[in-house]
């Protein structure tokens, strides 16, 4: 539910932002005001996403952008195209780019562990270093980086070594990021879902996500828009006083 305009004069970077979670968090952030930079390695689905957005409130210019968050030459780009677009660096990032290569631990390949790795966790990291390296440059007051992490990250998760490394690695980042950049004035969260409807979950056998949905506690699976709703908290000073957490969106799942 978008409450007000909360993000009135925001500029929001998100990757990822061409599908599932990604498109819901620009989607909302689009509603409540803040003018967004929908960043993907899909041009289409950035582009996709770009014409969905609401751009109805005060002075927001919504742009799509191709990146890989694992290169950082891709990523230097990205900042300077913002920055020569907009006059001023982004002050909500979130990180919502992903991917899963999925395979049983006694068979998982080095390249597999590698890429998932590189975007995952290496790709937080870039991203966040170059959006708090702009915001602390220019003097910025303040920012809100928030990043995609998930429930897996905790509590491990069979034929996911890579992944559930990759997700325990981004709270361990934005725990450090926050401690490091709150003099700064930017804080740095983590939202961990659980099971979402997106494309990436569509992947996932029937059997799987039955058997899954049945340890949730709430009984279903969760919808993007949920995980968007707890971005905008966290991007809005509603969470002023709050950084270096994860939030978990999980409908009850593992808490255990
Ligand atoms: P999704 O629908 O597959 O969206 C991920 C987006 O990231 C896609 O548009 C993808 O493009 C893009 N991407 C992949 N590699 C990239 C790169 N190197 N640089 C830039 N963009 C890249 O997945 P989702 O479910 O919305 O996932 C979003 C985030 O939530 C991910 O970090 C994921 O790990 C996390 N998460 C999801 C769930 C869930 O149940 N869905 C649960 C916990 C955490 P392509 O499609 O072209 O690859």
């Amino acid at each position: 539910m978008a409450a007000a305009s909360r993000l009135i004069s925001r500029l929001a970077l998100v990757t990822g932002g061409g599908s599932g979670i990604g498109r819901a968090v620009c989607q909302r952030f689009a509603s409540e005001g803040a003018s967004v930079v929908v960043a993907d390695i899909s041009e289409d689905s950035a582009n996709e996403t770009l014409g969905s957005l609401s751009h109805d409130l005060k002075g927001q210019a919504h742009m799509a952008a191709v990146v890989d968050v694992s290169s950082k030459q891709s990523l230097d780009k990205l900042v300077t195209s913002i920055q020569a677009h907009y006059f001023q660096p982004p002050s909500v990032c979130v990180n919502a780019a992903g991917i899963t290569q999925d395979d049983f631990l006694l068979r998982m390949e080095e390249e597999q562990f590698d890429r998932v790795i590189q975007v995952n966790l290496k790709g937080s990291f870039l991203v966040t270093q170059a959006v708090a390296q702009a915001l602390v440059a220019c003097g910025a007051p303040k920012g809100s980086i928030i990043t995609v992490g998930s429930i897996v990250g905790k509590v491990g998760n069979i034929g996911q070594a890579n992944y559930a490394s990759s997700k325990a690695g981004v709270e361990g980042l934005t725990r450090t990021a926050a401690k490091e950049l709150s003099r700064f004035g930017i804080r740095c969260n983590c939202v961990l879902p659980g099971f979402i409807l997106t494309p990436m979950t569509d992947k996932v056998p029937e059997k799987v996500i039955t058997k899954m949905t049945s340890l949730v506690p709430m009984g279903r699976m969760g919808e993007p828009a949920e995980v968007a709703d707890v971005c905008a908290f966290l991007a809005s000073d509603d969470s002023r006083y709050v950084t270096g957490i994860s939030i978990e969106v999980t409908g009850g799942l593992f808490i255990g």
